[in-house]
């Protein structure tokens, strides 16, 4: 899953593949993770898609995590987790926060009521803003 990843997105340096809980739980609604805050913009898209459902260490699973992850740095894993790269290893880690981050505020603006969603074209100037961030 890693290699099709390095494989195909060149400026992929770094993957983190984790079972972060509140990713992992919107995972399970299989839905995209929504803009529920403008730092998801870090995971490279308006929003997180989440990949179909293909039993872990297959290559299935590798082709439906790299489709689902196009134009995009981060992807929900159905039923499993999250995986999202970076330039190196820190970068990488700093993007695997925000999805997380992001995750738990849905699930808990779900809970107590309509969580509002940011709108794409504030989305994608926050994308823009994150790219040339600290350059
Ligand atoms: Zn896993």
């Amino acid at each position: 899953m890693h290699a099709l990843v390095y494989r195909n997105r060149f400026e992929a340096q770094a993957m983190i593949h984790t079972h972060a809980l509140y990713a992992t739980t919107i995972s399970c609604l299989k839905e995209k993770l929504p803009a529920i805050d403008y730092l998801l913009a870090y995971s490279g898209g308006p929003n997180v898609k989440c990949a179909k459902y293909a039993t872990y260490g297959t290559h299935e699973l590798a082709e439906n995590a790299l489709e689902a992850m196009k134009g995009r740095k981060a992807v929900l894993l159905a039923n499993h987790g999250i995986n999202v790269f970076g330039g190196n290893l820190c970068e990488a880690f700093d993007i695997s926060e925000q999805p997380e981050f992001c995750a738990r505020l849905y699930w808990q603006t779900k809970s107590v009521g309509n969580p509002v969603i940011l709108p794409e074209e504030a989305m994608n100037r926050m994308v823009e803003r994150f790219e040339g961030y600290g350059q």
